[in-house]
């Protein structure tokens, strides 16, 4: 898997994600997209990544 540069300013634990910098809870991205599938929310599982993409195979393994 290519290196990618850790953004420390977005940590993020999805590593089936493509943007994920796999050794290292960050996201690779220089900023991210956050909104709600939710009328109202009010917890945290209603929100969600929408830079969020599925990653090669490799990714998936962990
Ligand atoms: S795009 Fe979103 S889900 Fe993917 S690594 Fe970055 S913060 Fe995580």
């Amino acid at each position: 898997m290519d290196k990618k540069h850790a953004n420390h300013c977005i940590e993020c634990s999805v590593k089936q994600c493509a943007h994920h910098c796999g050794d290292e809870n960050y996201c690779a991205l220089n900023k991210i997209r956050v909104a709600t599938h939710e009328p109202d929310p009010t917890e945290t599982q209603c929100v969600d990544c929408e830079s969020f993409e599925l990653g090669n195979k490799y990714n998936q393994i962990f």
